[in-house]
């Protein structure tokens, strides 16, 4: 790893005004992905800016029909709370099986969405829930955030405030985790919203993805039956040392049959 120096700003504008002051300063969460970067030696930052003394990121509050989180709220904060197992439960327990104790009591929503990860399981929290990410400067509805591998819009002196869900009337995760790291193999969240179905995939491509043919004929008849075969092709997906293409798809329909029964 190489050296670099530690800023702790006061407040987000602070942290803004740090990164844009040089292109090689990066921002620091809860540690989780951007540690090991750092040690792999993967990014070599002059500058590593915590967000952890700037008010206002963190904490869970109800706003009208949206729970709003901030992003340093950790993953075992969204878990335990109590407004989020009673409003929307299946991000409540995505949240809850997320990598293993340390990792939820470090990791932050915002430091997730920001890495993208393939494998992540909160991207498809917000895609499938469709979500808003509030940054510094925009609302980024989750539709348009990510880009690709690892790739989202956010500019390199961007921060992400909070996220906004919109509390759906039915809405479940169903994931096959990796068993030693617990990131999604693959993973599906299915939300019945009052503007339609939603489904979200996470693990099996190079970003999430929505599923467009089954959103459509879950809308037409919300039942596991209705999702035909063939929506998600193993040539769409990703094949890597833990699972080819073809398990992929398979797991991706049993996941997205999983989820349609929870919400029943
Ligand atoms: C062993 C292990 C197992 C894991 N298992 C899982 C799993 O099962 N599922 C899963 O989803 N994830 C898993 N993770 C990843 C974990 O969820 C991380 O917490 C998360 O990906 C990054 O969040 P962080 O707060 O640690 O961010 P950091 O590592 O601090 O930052 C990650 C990136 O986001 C940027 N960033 C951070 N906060 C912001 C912000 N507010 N605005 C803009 N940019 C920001 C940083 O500059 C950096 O580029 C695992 C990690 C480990 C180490």
């Amino acid at each position: 790893m190489k050296s670099f120096e530690f800023q702790r700003p006061g407040s987000v504008a602070e942290a803004v005004a740090l990164l844009r002051a040089d292109d090689g300063a990066k921002l620091l969460a809860g540690g989780q992905s951007l540690l090991p970067v750092l040690k792999l030696d993967l990014a070599q930052p002059s500058q590593v800016v915590s967000l952890a003394g700037c008010a206002g990121l963190k904490g869970i509050r109800s706003e009208g029909g949206e729970l709003v989180i901030g992003a340093l709220t950790t993953h075992a904060e969204v878990a335990a709370s109590a407004e989020v197992r009673q409003r929307i439960p299946a991000l409540a327990s995505l949240a809850a099986g997320i990598g293993d104790r340390q990792v939820r009591n470090r990791g932050t929503i915002g430091g997730s969405l920001a890495h993208a990860d393939p494998a992540a399981d909160y991207p498809a929290g917000v895609l499938g829930l469709g979500a808003t990410i509030v940054t510094d400067r925009r609302s980024i509805p989750a539709d348009q955030l990510f880009t690709g591998l690892f790739a989202t819009v956010l500019a390199p002196d961007e921060v992400i405030i909070e996220v906004r869900f919109p509390v759906p009337e039915r809405a479940a995760y169903a994931k096959f985790p990796h068993p030693a790291s617990k990131y999604a193999l693959a993973g599906v969240l299915v939300a019945r919203t009052g503007g339609g179905v939603r489904v979200a995939v996470t693990g099996a491509g190079a970003s999430v993805f929505r599923v467009p043919a089954w959103e459509a004929s879950l809308g037409a008849s919300f039942s596991p039956d209705s999702l035909g075969a063939g929506a998600v092709a193993a040539g769409d997906l990703r094949s890597d040392g833990d699972a080819s293409a073809e398990y992929r798809a398979h797991l991706v329909s049993v996941l997205a049959r999983r989820a349609v029964r929870a919400c029943l």
